[in-house]
């Protein structure tokens, strides 16, 4: 197995290999702003005379500014390594070279994606950005349509998932507070339950109605009857009134598989809905457990307890597992139809861009066959069902600075049907204004209104863009990437089961579960062992010698990996008791409350980087960094050995 020759000119390279090209892009643009700056007003005089740098003070500017610069660099030699082919840790890598050479072309124009007023050509790229990425992940994305999807990026997708909170809380409640204004409009449900659990087409199409009553109003009327409904609204009134005044209603649990990141419990506090009603689901191997799922549901539904969302995730942070979405959204049907009304979010942070390898150029998802004839597992049949299922959920977030290789400061979020958006329009102009007048893009150029964030980087924006451009989102363009990043993952499978057959005598290693998507973990246990604390403090002091130390020349590292922790609630009983008894220890060793004791530490590898299958010398990365793993556990051991017997 190779790299992929398409991938060559992608990059800047793990030893620069394409610095020609990256700087010749980055000169001769930045040329072409300044030529941008001197055609303005070419009759105007220059302000800064051009003797200004024979000044002193000048001289001792510049000066200061070369030397803080230098130290700036020096400094930043001690950065992790995340261009390298060694770099196997966190989910980052080296970076798409349209990104970086876009994102800096466009960083002296300093466009603020704000508004249209700030940003009048990186908004409209934004826009672009969000129907590209909704119709990768299956949302209608002709912006002709009513029901056109929306999506605009976040500063990632922590806010991202804010975002779909907000915009469920938003929707769920609106109703409520049309009925609780007597808006003469048809179809109101017949109580607040009701009204809350209105399926989202349902809130919409409520929504849509208010919108004509209001249109057909005079002026000073349509006013006092925006207002009257405006009042009742829970971005009004606050969570405690609102709720207070609607007592059938009590503030909304969501849920979300215990593999979930942090951003979701940041997400509970910063709305004001309390981390208490985040409910985390206990998982099986990694992923959601829908049966639990469907309990907690029918128990809320049984007490008439109002349910605001369930997330389910594409590619979890620390394991790269894939929720069954497509149950999910069986799940969310058959409830809605009993009565409970939920919001559905995907969180595809991390897994999001994988869809590429499912879409083809006409945008069709293409078969599980079609997709697995260049790999030897993936996808599965699970996999293959849940990226299809992602058209069926109200919201998703997705991380173009993850596996879109560009820089950080772009998460992206998108939402099924334009038209809920405008709920969380800062003015009460939501109803119309732009709503009615001109094209998707005119309705939605004043960003600022909708999103978490004021002033935004257009010049993130213009780098997506121009990713999503040269590299079209299907199997054959984007696709190509996640290809090679599977590609390295069944690689490293391999490999991994070669170190764990290797090794036996010394250790028992296990590969804990397979993975879904381009995340592998590795559980090593010395043997002999059967105190899980003693493996936990093997597997750290293991994890120490694959982190960038900043305290000592970045070239003494010779592989980067990460760690993270495998939980009982998480893996659910039956896979911990097989991962126990593989590791060697009782099927009681770990002991729940008890600080280490509760939980297994592991190695966790992204296999992003696009050129890990490279065999410059002799042998590959990935081979490269289970004979370094074995050497690092010999000198563990005989340290250990040395200190027993001292
Ligand atoms: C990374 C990640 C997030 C948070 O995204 P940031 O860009 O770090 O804010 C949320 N959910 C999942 C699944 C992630 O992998």
């Amino acid at each position: 197995m190779m790299n992929d020759p398409a991938l060559y000119p992608c990059f800047l390279g793990p030893y620069a290999e394409n610095d020609d090209l990256l700087e010749s892009l980055v000169v001769g643009f930045l040329r072409d702003h300044v030529y941008w700056r001197r055609n303005l007003h070419p009759e105007d005089t220059p302000v800064i005379p051009t003797g200004a740098n024979r000044r002193p003070d000048y001289i001792a500017f510049e000066s200061r500014l070369r030397r803080e610069l230098h130290q700036l660099s020096a400094s930043l030699k001690r950065s992790v390594p995340f261009h390298s082919p060694r770099y196997i840790g966190h989910m980052v890598s080296d970076l798409l070279i349209p990104g970086l050479a876009a994102q800096i072309l466009a960083l002296p124009y300093n466009p603020n994606n704000v508004s249209a007023d700030a940003a009048p050509v990186t908004i409209d790229l934004e826009l672009k950005v969000g129907l590209q990425l909704a119709a990768m992940v299956g949302f209608p994305a002709d912006p002709g349509r009513d029901d056109c999807a929306f999506g605009h990026l976040t500063s990632g997708g922590t806010l991202a998932n804010l975002q779909g909170l907000r915009l469920a809380l938003a929707l769920k409640c609106f109703p409520v507070a049309l009925r609780e204004a007597g808006a003469p409009v048809d179809g109101l449900p017949e109580d607040d339950w009701a009204a809350f659990n209105l399926a989202q087409t349902e809130a919409i199409a409520l929504l849509e109605r208010w919108h004509s009553f209001l249109k057909m109003l005079p002026a000073p009327e349509r006013s006092r009857w925006r207002e009257r409904v405006e009042c009742q609204r829970i971005e009004s009134l606050g969570m405690h009134a609102f709720f207070e005044r609607h007592r059938a209603l009590a503030p909304p649990l969501v849920f979300a598989p215990s593999t979930a990141h942090y951003s979701w419990s940041k997400g509970m506090k910063m709305l004001g809905l309390g981390r208490d009603q985040l409910r985390l689901i206990p998982g099986r191997a990694m992923r959601l457990d829908t049966y639990t799922l469907a309990e907690a549901l029918d128990d809320c539904l049984r007490r008439r307890q109002p349910v605001l969302m369930t997330v389910g995730v594409l590619g979890s942070t620390e394991f790269g597992t894939i929720d069954p979405l497509d149950a999910l959204a069986d799940l969310r049907e058959g409830m809605q139809a009993k009565g409970l009304g939920f919001a559905l979010h995907a969180d595809a942070a991390w897994g999001g861009y994988l869809c590429t390898l499912f879409r083809d150029e006409e945008g069709r998802l293409r078969e599980a066959d079609a997709v697995g004839r260049e790999f030897a597992q993936f996808p599965t049949a699970a996999v293959h069902a849940a990226i299809g299922a992602l058209g069926r959920m109200d919201s998703v977030t997705i991380d173009p600075h993850k596996l879109g290789y560009l820089p950080y400061g772009s998460g992206a979020f998108v939402c099924r049907d334009q038209r809920a958006i405008g709920l969380l329009s800062e003015s009460a102009d939501y109803v119309f204004s732009e709503r009615d007048e001109g094209d998707f893009f005119a309705r939605h150029r004043q960003l600022g209104r909708y999103i978490p964030e004021g002033s935004k980087p257009g010049a993130n924006a213009a780098a997506v863009y121009v990713v999503h451009r040269t590299l079209p989102l299907d199997h054959k363009h984007f696709g190509r990437l996640q290809a090679q990043s599977i590609r390295s993952t069944e690689a490293f499978l391999a490999e991994a089961h070669a170190f764990v057959d290797r090794s036996a005598g010394r250790v028992r290693a296990l590969v804990p579960f397979d993975p879904d998507s381009n995340l592998v973990c590795l559980a090593i246990n010395p043997r002999g062992n059967d105190d899980p604390r003693v493996m936990n403090r093997f597997m750290r002091r293991l994890h120490k010698r694959l982190s960038a130390d900043a305290e000592k020349p970045l070239q003494l590292g010779e592989y980067f990996g990460s760690i993270t922790t495998l939980k009982p609630d998480s893996l659910g009983p039956e896979e911990t008791r097989r991962i126990l008894d593989a590791l060697g220890f009782a099927a009681d060793a770990l002991i729940e409350g008890e600080e280490d004791a509760d939980r297994i530490v592991v190695l966790r590898h992204t296999l992003m980087h696009p050129f890990l299958l490279d065999q410059g010398h002799g042998s590959s990365y990935l081979a490269g960094y289970f004979e370094f793993l074995e050497r690092q556990i010999d000198r563990l051991m005989a340290m250990d050995n040395g200190a027993a017997h001292a």
